[in-house]
């Protein structure tokens, strides 16, 4: 089943940097904040192409970067946002998270998108930050670094009709008569590890071409587990339309076809409801056997009854294929028509995306170490630019007005202690310059100052006991 494999590297676009910037005014030595906003960084996409059959071009190429958004400027300029990249990948591809094995994605409609990085937000700029008793603020945001990870590609073979019927109804029968000449299937890229694949080409060289799969036969019980029956209904989930082979003769044990159809389709549709909404049409096959033309006037009605298309054809002789066949290319001509659909992930850098964006936890991790989790802290401290001292202000009165501050005091907290927060290490309560863990930005350095909470703002009285220990 497994043709092809690849592990590649994605990253989305960092956010672009807010602007801090005044408007410049004649006889006004400082006029009010015009710091425009970063834009986003570029989106990191797979888009199915049609034409594609190999992951083979991700053996030459591995890292694939979109762009990045660019800084925020004065007179409220928004910073250009970052490209979106475009990866072209087959149909069949899904995707897995490297690291934890995940599967995040099955791409299997030609046109559609799965947004495997998201590029970051752009930083906000000082523009934002004016309140009456800030006429001036000093102070704007960090762009959002974009989602960056590997992960796997793995390529399975798709085929667009999934041939289902009972053993000895005549797939493969129905699949050598479909298919163009031996050679032809020999050209298929996939045939030597997929035997039972045919490609069926309409109206000569140029024409419509698609792939039909006749898979080994469907046992009652499949859907239970038992036998071949898992593999074999996995692939037919894979398929767009479903062509059900019926033997109209009721064959040497004198079977009821009808009943067959029913058992079938009862299977089918234990192992995904949503199978047995899929198009499909009913052959009725080997016509060209008296029994079966007995049978017809009965399975012809029931079937119609149920509103389903019917072929009456012989597989053995070929009579009725062609017009079986051309019916069937253009119902997947008209699932190609319908629009695409745009996946986006699944997984974000903040995947808690149920739960409280403010809730938060601290944890002790070592004798003079802290660790904060939380959306919203992470969120904000990877945008806050702690070379800015009313930003490291904003971020130091998030962490009070969050009670993250409480909560590390209640924990025992001290002076010169290490709080990591997203990447970033802070040093408890001393000024003092940082290098983020981790991150790729050098040039940003890091600041942050506790003072206030430790020694300007000591409370009076009632929590006498908690600074007892100082
Ligand atoms: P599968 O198990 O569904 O793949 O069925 P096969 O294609 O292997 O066919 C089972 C048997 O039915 C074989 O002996 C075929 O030769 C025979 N058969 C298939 N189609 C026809 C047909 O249209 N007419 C007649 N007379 N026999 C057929
Ligand atoms: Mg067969």
């Amino acid at each position: 089943m497994l043709v092809d494999q690849a592990r590649i590297y994605v990253k989305a676009g960092d956010g672009g940097n807010g602007a801090m910037s005044f408007r410049r005014e004649k006889f006004v030595p400082k006029g009010g904040p015009d710091g425009g906003d970063g834009g986003h960084g570029g989106d990191v996409r797979f888009r199915v192409r049609q034409n594609l059959t190999s992951l083979l071009p991700f053996k030459f190429k591995v890292h694939f970067k979109a762009g990045n958004g660019q800084q925020g400027g004065g007179r409220n300029m928004h910073g250009k946002s970052g490209k979106t990249l475009h990866v072209d990948v087959p149909p069949g591809t899904i995707v897995y998270d490297d690291a934890t094995g995940e599967p995040l994605a099955d791409l299997t409609d030609t046109g559609e998108e799965y947004v495997v990085a998201k590029g970051g937000k752009g930083g906000l700029g000082n523009s934002h930050f004016k309140s009456s008793t800030r006429q001036a603020p000093r102070i704007a945001e960090l762009g959002e670094p974009g989602d960056e990870r590997w992960v796997r590609l793995e390529l399975r073979i798709i085929a667009d009709v999934g041939l289902v019927g009972l053993p000895n109804a005549g797939k493969s029968t129905l699949l050598a008569a479909s298919s163009a000449a031996k050679p032809k299937i020999a050209d298929y890229p996939f045939t030597t590890l997929q035997p039972n694949l045919g490609v069926v080409q309409l109206g000569g060289p140029g024409g419509q071409t698609y792939v039909m799969a006749d898979v080994p036969g469907l046992i009652e019980g499949a859907a239970g587990g038992s036998g071949l029956g898992h593999e074999f209904l996995r692939h037919i989930t894979r398929t767009k339309a479903l062509v059900h082979v019926l033997d109209a003769s009721g064959g040497l044990e004198g079977r009821d076809p009808i009943a067959d159809f029913e058992t079938i389709n009862a299977e089918l549709g234990d192992y995904d409801p949503e199978l047995i909404e899929r198009p499909m049409v009913v052959v009725l096959n080997k016509i060209d056997i008296p029994e079966a033309q007995a049978n017809l006037p009965r399975l012809r009605e029931h079937l119609n009854q149920r509103n389903f298309e019917v072929f009456e054809i012989s597989a053995a002789t070929g009579e009725g294929v062609p017009a079986l066949l051309n019916r069937v290319g253009a119902i997947l001509r008209e699932i190609a028509a319908r629009p695409p659909k745009i996946v986006e992930p699944e997984i974000r850098t903040y995947s808690l995306a149920d739960l409280d964006e403010k809730a938060f936890s601290v944890r002790r991790t070592g004798p003079d170490r802290f660790e904060v989790n939380g959306i919203q802290i992470e969120r904000m401290i990877k945008k806050t630019n702690f070379d800015m001292q009313e930003a490291s202000d904003r971020f130091q009165s998030i962490l009070e007005r969050s009670g993250i501050t409480k909560e590390l005091n209640r924990q025992g907290v001290e002076l010169g202690d290490t709080v990591v927060i997203a990447d970033r290490e802070l040093i408890w309560g001393i000024q003092e310059e940082l290098e983020p863990v981790g991150s790729k930005r050098r040039t940003a350095r890091e600041r942050y100052m506790n003072r206030k909470s430790r020694f300007d703002d000591m409370p009076p009285a009632d929590s006498a006991d908690e600074s007892t220990g100082d």
